[in-house]
């Protein structure tokens, strides 16, 4: 059963993200209930976009 709700639809690490190919820190953000502090992974299909540190064209 995924979890999903407006506060942590499609947040980084939730688990609507996941299904669609999110790699984010779970635990680190409370599943995409935590809005203080969010740990994205520069891997992550879902929300990395935009974030490359560098020009790798
Ligand atoms: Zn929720
Ligand atoms: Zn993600």
């Amino acid at each position: 059963m995924i979890h999903d709700c407006e506060t942590c639809h499609m947040q980084p690490g939730s688990d609507t993200a996941r299904a669609e190919g999110c790699t984010c820190a779970t635990m680190d953000n409370g599943r995409g209930h935590n809005r203080v502090r969010l740990v994205i992974r520069l891997d992550c299909p879902v929300h990395a976009d935009g974030l490359t540190p560098r020009d790798e064209t």
